[in-house]
């Protein structure tokens, strides 16, 4: 490998951590014990690039050279690119010279794959001990699980780092075989299991002992790539949903498919990439996380796909318009947070409000309600506030409809003021 200086492995490295999205850094409540930096929430300064994506971390490669070929991937084996490693005292100092300089609060460090999955995870868990153990830093570190790894070596990251993460990447068997095809299901779900496993078994322990370290307290995500192979929003939302319920998954994170080589294998992508379908996805995912929605609700077989005109809370509504419009005097929590524009906040202070007095339609907005959608899916009093009664066909113009024309395929950014999805959505995919 060619003599760089630090700054310029860096400038490598960051930039071939760039397409991994599973970076963000919520639910560590790491504390401060004498050394430097705080992993506790509001130590954790969370900042997202125009496209949505997650940049508060120092997010690092700690080498892109890679023995595996997968074909989706910038860093892939037959890419002739420039390969750098860093020592993992390297990583440990970079990161704490960045913090000190007040740049970032935490690391998140992903890698290739370098001689093997175990001599990898080895140098991970160097770096970070390195970090806890010699320069005391608290602040958060999430680190990627190599898939094929000793699953001992998992369980030793596991209590150094707060989250740790095994990206599944590709939805199905079939496209990790077509499209990398070194690396197995099997390899990617056993250290996803072991995580799961000791992430609940740690929590029951230290309810008896505080002695107990912690394993990864802000748990495992993933991600999965979106639009790279032919999987149907449904198999990607149940895969989803399984993940959450079996594994104690805390998030899945969607990328859109950037196409970075040439490769028959993977689907030409004409324009922009499937950007608009992820947006839909993180809302599905949103929706079965706080709303209590099943997979099966949102899609089925005759509807694999995800509407991407309209989201998928309003076209479920749409698709059950029998039971609307609610009374929100009386409808329970869990049925007024199917309605669109009432959100898991408003929901609660119309569940509180209501036990003071019944609540009228003007209270509704003071409580956070966009009455813009849901006026046509709830009474308060009896009186319904819009001048349509429900009809799928007329609904489904109204909730489509923008203040402002936007391109097709436009990403929803933080900073386009008119944009019809708002801020919050457009990073987390709430609804
Ligand atoms: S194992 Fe990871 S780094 Fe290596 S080619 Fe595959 S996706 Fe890229």
């Amino acid at each position: 490998m060619p003599k760089l200086t630090l700054a310029e492995k860096l400038e490598i490295l960051a930039d071939g951590a760039k397409y991994d999205v599973s970076c963000a850094s919520s639910g560590s409540s790491r504390r401060n014990k004498g050394g430097i930096g705080n992993g506790a929430q509001c130590g954790i300064c969370h900042s997202w690039t125009a496209d949505g994506r997650c940049v508060s971390l120092l997010k690092i490669l700690l080498t892109n050279a890679c023995i595996y070929d997968c074909a989706y991937c910038v860093n892939r084996r037959s890419n002739d690119t420039r390969r750098v490693i860093l020592t993992p005292a390297e990583v440990a100092e970079l990161t704490i010279g960045f913090y000190r300089r007040n740049a970032i609060e935490g690391l998140f460090l992903s890698t290739g794959v370098v001689k093997d999955p175990d001599h990898t995870m080895e140098l991970l868990i160097e770096a970070t001990r390195i970090l806890r153990e010699e320069h005391r830093f608290n602040g958060y570190i999430h680190v990627k699980v190599v898939p094929g790894a000793d699953l001992l070596l998992v369980e030793r990251l596991g209590r150094l780092a707060d989250r740790v993460s095994v990206n599944m990447e590709l939805p199905s068997r079939e496209s990790l075989k077509l499209l990398a095809p070194d690396k197995s299901r099997e390899a990617i779900v056993a250290p996803m299991k072991r995580v799961g496993e000791l992430i609940v078994q740690t929590k029951e322990e230290r309810k008896v002992s505080r002695k107990i370290p912690p394993f990864a307290p802000a748990g495992q995500s993933t991600q999965l790539i979106i639009g790279a192979s032919g999987e149907s929003d449904l198999q990607i939302v149940s895969l989803a949903a399984g993940l959450y319920g079996r594994l104690a998954m805390k998030r899945v994170y969607y990328s859109a498919f950037i196409p970075v080589n040439i490769d028959s294998r993977l689907p030409s992508v004409i324009g922009t990439p499937p950007l608009v379908r992820e947006h839909r996805l993180y809302q599905a995912d949103w929706l079965m996380r706080y709303y209590g929605f099943a997979a099966g609700e949102l899609l089925d077989e005759e509807r694999p796909n995800l509407d991407l005109t309209l989201d998928p809370k309003a076209g479920w509504a749409l698709r059950n318009l029998h039971i609307f419009p609610l009374e929100v005097n009386r409808a329970p929590l869990e049925l007024l947070l199917r309605v669109p524009g009432i959100g898991v906040r408003s929901a609660q202070r119309i569940a509180g409000a209501r036990r003071g007095g019944h609540l009228s339609l003007d209270d509704l907005a003071r409580l956070g309600v966009v009455m813009k959608r849901a006026r046509y899916f709830v009474t308060a009093r009896g009186r319904f506030a819009a001048d349509l009664a429900p009809d799928a066909a007329g609904l489904r113009a109204r909730l489509t409809e923008r203040t402002t024309p936007r391109p097709r395929w436009n990403q929803p950014s933080l900073f386009d003021a008119a944009a019809a999805i708002d801020i919050q959505s457009t990073i987390t995919g709430e609804l």
